[in-house]
């Protein structure tokens, strides 16, 4: 197990900047989960990390060594994709032992690595099938096996779920965290999934357009995004984030609605425009006399236990996550108001998190 730090890693494909400078340390035994939209380039950091890419600046430190010059091979890494990238004519057993195999490992050795692999993924009835005579989930399982024998001091994943269903996804969820439990294996791991992001990560990279908006822990993320973005893109449904203009008995709506917020801290931010953003989950309802905001139910969605309801006030769409027997009908005016204490204010020109009575917009 090792340490990884990267310092100043950029990359450029030609004149197109995948990743701009990117900084992060990952303390030994850590799980690290990097998430953001496609293209925002948390493949192609993985990838670099791997050796598979030729950074364009900065350096990359696995343990104490700088694998800046080092082979994919020669760095003490086990990758595990997307699509598996099993041998279909091997054996469960022969595709384990591949990567020992050619490194001449002794025979005892490979036997021994395969045998606990097996048993920690419950491999170990399936080591004579062939990747077509498994289910995906075996065949994700195989692929992990594949890297956990190798015993490398870090593990990179790709994505490694994505090809699952719904059910299996959230199974092997709670399997890779048993795993890293186990293992304590210092992880670097890609995906596109906030969930996955949130539900494995001792810290969480949200990248956007090749740079790092924010590292945190998953409270952190959720709890202080950092910026708009982030705001935006950690939490399902995303958090409302409206425009207004501060004044002295809230937030003015560009289409004549109004929060009604008596937050004291606000007060030097009088006359200021800011983002307001507030999360489903923290939107009370009740009256509409008094409530910060009324507005019209447009949408009713029932997820079982929760039900989100989705109204509008002018051009403004808010989305509600309420309790069971707590949503009002189609068409009615309901009033929402958010929790005390849970808004969060974005500066419009930067996008920046800005904290009530602290610094000015
Ligand atoms: P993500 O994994 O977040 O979806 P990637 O790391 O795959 O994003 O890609 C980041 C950016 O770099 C994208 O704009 C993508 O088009 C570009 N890119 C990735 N790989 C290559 C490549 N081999 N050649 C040129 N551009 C690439």
């Amino acid at each position: 197990m090792a340490k990884v730090a990267l310092r100043g890693v950029r990359k450029l494909y030609g004149s197109q900047v995948a990743i701009e400078s990117v900084d992060l340390e990952i303390a030994d035994g850590e799980f690290v989960v990097i998430v953001g939209p496609s293209g925002c380039g948390k493949s192609t950091l993985l990838r670099c990390v791997a050796g598979l890419e030729t950074l364009s600046g900065g350096s990359i430190h696995i343990g104490e060594r700088d694998v800046g010059g080092l082979e994919p091979g020669e760095r003490n890494v086990a990758m595990v994709f997307q699509n598996y990238a099993l041998y279909p004519h091997m054996t469960v057993f022969e595709n384990m032992s591949y990567g020992l195999r050619i490194r001449r490992m002794p025979r005892a050795e490979i036997a021994a690595r395969v045998d606990r692999a097996a048993d920690i993924l419950g491999l170990r009835d399936l080591l004579r099938r062939r990747p077509r005579e498994l289910s995906g989930g075996q065949r994700q399982r195989v692929a992990m096996g594949r890297a956990i024998v190798r015993d490398p001091e870090v593990f990179l994943f790709d994505e490694p779920l994505s090809n699952l269903d719904a059910k299996l996804r959230s199974q092997m969820r709670i399997e890779l965290r048993k795993l890293h439990a186990r293992l304590a294996t210092t992880s670097l791991y890609v995906t596109h999934d906030q969930v996955e992001a949130m539900t494995l990560a001792n810290r969480i990279v949200v990248m956007n357009a090749g740079r790092v908006e924010q590292i945190g822990s998953p409270a952190d993320v959720h709890g202080r995004p950092a910026s708009r973005f982030v705001a935006g893109f950690i939490g399902s449904p995303a958090m409302n984030i409206v425009r207004g203009r501060i004044d002295e008995a809230g937030v003015a709506l560009p289409d004549g609605g109004r929060l009604a917020l008596t937050d004291p801290a606000l007060r030097p931010w009088v006359g200021r425009e800011i983002e307001v953003g507030m999360r489903p989950e923290h939107l009370r309802p009740g009256p509409t006399d008094g409530a910060a905001i009324v507005a019209t139910v447009e949408l009713v969605e029932m997820l079982g236990a929760d039900t989100l309801v989705h109204a509008r006030r002018g051009d403004t769409q808010f989305v509600a996550r309420l309790h069971e027997g707590e949503a009002p009908a189609l068409d009615e005016q309901v009033g929402l108001t958010p929790v005390p204490g849970t808004l969060h204010f974005f500066d419009p020109a930067t996008g920046l998190r800005l904290e009530p009575g602290r610094g000015d917009p």
